[in-house]
């Protein structure tokens, strides 16, 4: 008998990917774009213009990359803005690609500006210049390179500089899942890992997911544990109720630290406005993380706001903690 073996979360990460357009769940608008894009391609047996994809993280840009190269029937090579830290390790991806490949490049804003500055010709007219030799002897030379499409993710499309946002035809943005979308997800995910799962079940863990499937699937992983060892090894409606109260998922799907950014806007900065900064100083998380992570979601339930001088206590997000709003916000008299 072979020893049965625990996937750990990046094989699983892998395994749930999804590899078509239609497998693809969700986000109609971009997938229609995509589809049309791409055929038209296909049909002109040219490469595919450059694609940015931006959103907060686990919504699937690194997934659509890969659909995209295969949809196009390419290969794709990937890579992170933070990876390339030379001009060198650029131009040696760029002139080792076939024809019409796919090059994908994660958190694209971080690249540095001189390697960036590598991509603007590449990008425009499928060449690189090189500089061969230095000082006054040194001189420019031209490489074509084989038309490739790059497809870049990033979670905010405003960092990038705007002469390489320019230089991509097509910029789609991606939006927080529908919990409908999101069931269907679960569900297609409980199907691969083999997991038994009531329809009420599979909306629970939808609707705390935060609109990502991401989460949806980290969720999915932990409420399945829960099932097997407390269960009978099923996720019904009470077992996920039961689960996420454990794991102190709220009903909204906000977790341990989004309450605790919201009682921090409001005890120690008075309801707000707050800096990202200072509000991340305080809490102890990175800024950065709270800006892509934490915060679209807390916006999108309306319970933070966004405004020109920092964040902001919504009335909505007094009546979440259980606290009346200032009278100035709207309350009975306003
Ligand atoms: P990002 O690159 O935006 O951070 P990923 O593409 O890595 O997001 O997606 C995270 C996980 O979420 C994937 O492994 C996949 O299982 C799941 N996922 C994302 N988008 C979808 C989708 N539209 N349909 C089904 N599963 C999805």
């Amino acid at each position: 008998m072979s020893a049965w073996k625990r996937p750990d979360d990046w094989d699983v990460e892998t395994s749930l990917r999804p590899r078509t357009l239609d497998e693809y769940i969700g986000q109609d608008k971009v997938k229609e774009h995509m589809e049309l894009f791409i055929t038209a391609a296909k049909q002109r047996g040219e490469s595919l213009d450059h694609v940015l994809l931006y959103g907060p993280p686990g919504l699937g840009k690194t997934s659509l990359a890969h659909i995209i190269a295969a949809e196009m029937g390419v290969g794709i090579h990937t890579t992170s803005g933070p990876a390339i830290e030379r001009q060198g390790d650029l131009v040696a991806i760029l002139t080792s690609m076939q024809a019409k490949d796919v090059l994908f490049i994660d958190e694209i804003h971080r690249l540095s500006r001189s390697v960036e500055e590598v991509l603007y010709p590449a990008m425009e007219d499928a060449a690189v210049d090189i500089v061969i030799g230095k000082g006054p002897g040194a001189r420019s030379v031209r490489i074509d390179l084989p038309p490739f499409t790059l497809v870049g993710a990033t979670t905010r499309a405003g960092m990038l500089t705007s002469p390489l946002r320019d230089r991509f035809g097509v910029i789609s943005r991606l939006e927080l899942y529908e919990v409908k979308h999101l069931e269907a997800i679960v569900k297609r995910a409980a199907k691969i890992l083999q997991v038994r799962i009531e329809e009420d079940g599979a909306r629970e863990i939808a609707k705390r997911s935060r609109g990502t499937p991401r989460v949806a699937n980290r969720l999915l992983k932990r409420v399945r544990d829960y099932a097997q060892v407390r269960a009978d090894n099923r996720i019904s409606h009470e077992v996920a109720r039961e689960a996420l109260g454990l794991f102190e998922i709220d009903e909204n799907g906000l977790d341990h630290l989004d309450r605790r950014i919201l009682h921090t806007v409001q005890r120690v900065f008075g309801g707000g406005p707050v800096g990202v900064e200072s509000l991340a100083a305080a809490i102890g998380e990175e800024a950065n993380t709270i800006e892509d992570v934490y915060e679209p979601f807390l916006l999108q339930l309306g319970l933070l706001q966004r405004t020109a001088r920092g964040r902001c206590l919504t009335s909505l997000g007094y009546s979440y903690l259980g606290i009346v709003p200032p009278e100035h916000m709207g309350g009975e008299d306003s």
